[in-house]
């Protein structure tokens, strides 16, 4: 049955969502052993469902996936691959990870994002369909609304990507629903905002070297591995000049992961589109003094050129995805964000001998 998108829907009854054990189909998490993908594995697995994981490891790493959960190396466009593990794993839907996330290389190099990104879904997709697999989510991401206008930012403000990775996201979601509309499929799309934290049990976190993002380096920073932390621009029309973000705790990204694979499977004629984020926002400076707070030390701190494509202020707007699901997140506090943050470079720093 075709499906159909729909916007604010009532929340779906809590006891339509909580299903029992023996009716967790196993998921497939493309990805799973990457950042965000590996943090929905360990809320599948905590929540009771049964976890297989496909990544090529060329951003991901294998320690990121727990010993028990079925692990495939391999590349999602092997639709081969693919259909040997959907049958294997009877996999009843699909978590889709999978992909490159460095929005400066994918203006360096567009057409390795249009290929990993967008081709690459394509084949997966098909193999999903062909299977017989009706459940599906995408990990997406707010770059798809470019450097919108208004804030915050619904899912109705218009997409106009600003470089190849927006685009690349959002070829995924088109393909995404013209898929649903022909065939036996229905998704959910979640754009993220800007994802940060760690396990707070410390099982995953961030562990991919050179990082860009504001929180990572700047932990990084805190601990020694760089020394200092840039700025990228005071002129903005901020309330202190300096960029302002929606930061979500990676783990209360992955439980939403989890509620939207409920959701799916509740009402298998309708698809999704969510942002996903808490609704208010960061600046540079803000989240540089919580860095402080939380270390008990001062980095040093470099003022720098704006970057390319920065928009000032990016904020969701969370109402749909907090009257569609019952998500309740709980790790929102900035504090909290940068302290397990902080726990996994730590962490990191051990693993790799260094203190
Ligand atoms: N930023 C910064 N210094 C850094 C990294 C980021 O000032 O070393 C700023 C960036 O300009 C933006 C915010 O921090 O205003 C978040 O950037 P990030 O790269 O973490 O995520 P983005 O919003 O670009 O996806």
């Amino acid at each position: 049955m075709p499906s159909r998108q729909f916007g604010v829907m009532a929340a779906l009854p809590i006891n339509a969502n909580r299903r029992r054990m023996e009716d967790k189909c196993p998921v497939l998490v493309t990805g799973g052993a990457g950042y965000i993908g590996s943090h929905a594995v360990l809320a599948l697995r905590d929540a009771g469902w049964p976890v297989a994981v496909i990544d090529n490891l060329v951003t991901g790493f294998r320690f990121a996936v727990p010993e028990d959960i079925a692990f495939y190396e391999g590349d999602i466009a092997d639709q081969a691959l693919l259909t040997r593990i959907i049958a294997e794993q009877k996999i009843g839907a699909v978590m889709h990870f999978a992909g490159s996330v460095v929005v400066p290389e994918s203006v360096e190099n567009p057409l390795e994002y249009y290929h990993n990104n967008t081709a690459k879904s394509r084949d997966l997709i098909e193999a999903v369909v062909k299977a017989g697999v009706r459940h599906m989510i995408f990990s997406s991401t707010a770059a798809t609304y470019g450097t919108p206008d208004v804030s915050p930012v619904s899912e109705d403000t218009p997409r106009h990507p600003i470089n190849p990775y927006g685009w690349s996201k959002l070829m995924t979601e088109q393909m995404l629903a013209d898929t649903a509309a022909a065939h036996d499929l229905n998704y959910c799309t979640l754009r993220y905002f800007n994802v940060a934290g760690s396990d707070p049990q410390g099982r995953s976190g961030q562990s991919t070297a050179g990082a860009t993002h504001l929180i990572k380096v700047a932990v990084e920073a805190a601990l020694g591995k760089r020394d200092s932390v840039g700025i990228f621009g005071t002129d903005y029309d901020t309330p202190d000049g300096t960029g302002v973000r929606d930061y979500i705790h990676v783990s209360d990204l992955a439980a939403a992961h989890v509620l939207a694979l409920e959701a799916l499977i509740a009402q298998p004629d309708r698809s999704l589109t969510m942002n996903c984020g808490y609704g208010r926002g960061f600046s540079v400076m803000e989240v540089l003094d919580a860095v402080d707070r939380v270390t008990n030390r001062k980095i040093t701190r470099v003022k720098a050129p704006r970057r390319a494509g920065d928009p000032d202020s990016l904020i969701s707007d969370p109402s749909r995805i907090k009257t569609t699901l019952p998500w309740q997140p709980q790790h929102a506090d900035l504090d909290a964000i940068v302290a397990h943050a902080l726990a996994w470079e730590r962490k990191l720093g051990e693993m790799s001998g260094n203190t």
